[in-house]
């Protein structure tokens, strides 16, 4: 029996014609990638993993880099596979209301599933790269990892030998301009924004929750616990993305699909 909560948020999408989609670590973790700060997230258990994520104690520290990429080896991330809540986006997107999904995760496992690349919007970057601290190039973590697996502690830039890193937005790191403008116009352009899977603690990614309402979106926001934005949202659900998002995705249109 679906509760009064699950009905409001499918009449939401069912009237809905321009739904953004933001998502976290939450809608990964059903592929085996831990989230951060959810009861078995990294964070949650060893309080001193996030105090690594600064770009600060990565330049600073050649140990903690050498550790990084041996750790980034093993990452779940290459193997994982996109989830029942990856699969519903792509339908939602395929039914012609999902305008962008603007994505806190690196995995890549929205593009994965099949979402248009062009409407996924990584915020936060993607671990699928590297960039070169000192000159900016960029080019393919595998191409890195297979240095890193041959023997190398830490890859340098094949172009001018500076340090490198994931192509991932690391604390104290500024946002990609163009993404955050491109992702604040899916914010204040959307009827409906439906938030998924994360704890709403970065920012700016949680701000564009009080944008899209500002401007009058109706919010649904589902996630396993609460979070700070859930007095503006329209629906709020604590259940599982991947039961949430598929029931959704299958909501039909009414009122004949105008857009
Ligand atoms: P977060 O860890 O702060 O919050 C995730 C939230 O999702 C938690 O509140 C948790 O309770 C909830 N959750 C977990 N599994 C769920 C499920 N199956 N159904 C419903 N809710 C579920 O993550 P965040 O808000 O995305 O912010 C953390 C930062 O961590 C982001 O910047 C992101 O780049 C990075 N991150 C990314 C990945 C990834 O790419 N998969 C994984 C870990 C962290």
């Amino acid at each position: 029996m679906p509760s009064d909560a699950c009905k409001a948020a499918r009449a939401l999408v069912a009237s809905a014609h321009r739904i953004t989609v933001l998502t976290g670590a939450g809608v990964s973790t059903d592929s085996g990638i831990p989230d951060f700060r959810g009861p078995d997230g990294l964070w949650t258990r060893d309080a001193d993993a996030g105090k690594a994520a600064s770009l600060d104690a990565y330049l600073a520290d050649p140990e903690l880099r050498r550790l990084a990429w041996r750790t980034r080896l093993d990452s779940p991330v290459w193997t994982a596979k996109p989830n029942a809540a990856h699969k519903a986006l792509v339908e939602l997107e395929r039914s012609g209301r999902l305008r962008t999904v603007v994505t806190q995760n690196i995995d890549g496992l929205h593009q994965k599933a099949g979402s248009d690349p062009h409407r996924v919007l990584e915020l936060h970057g993607t671990l699928h790269a590297t960039v070169c601290l000192a000159c900016g190039a960029t080019g393919p973590m595998r191409d890195a990892l297979k240095r890193v697996a041959d023997g190398e502690a830490e890859p340098d830039c094949a172009r001018c030998g500076g340090i490198l890193k994931s192509a991932t937005i690391s604390f104290g790191q500024e946002l990609d301009a163009e993404v955050l403008r491109r992702a604040r116009l899916a914010a204040l352009d959307c009827d409906v924004l439906l938030v998924a899977g994360t704890s709403l603690s970065v920012q700016p990614a949680a701000g564009l929750v009080p944008l899209a309402a500002r401007a009058g979106a109706e919010v649904i926001i589902c996630n396993a616990e609460p979070t700070p934005y859930d007095s503006l949202a329209a629906v709020v659900l604590h259940e599982p993305v991947g039961e949430v998002l598929p029931d959704l995705s299958s909501v039909p249109p009414s009122g004949g699909g105008r857009f």
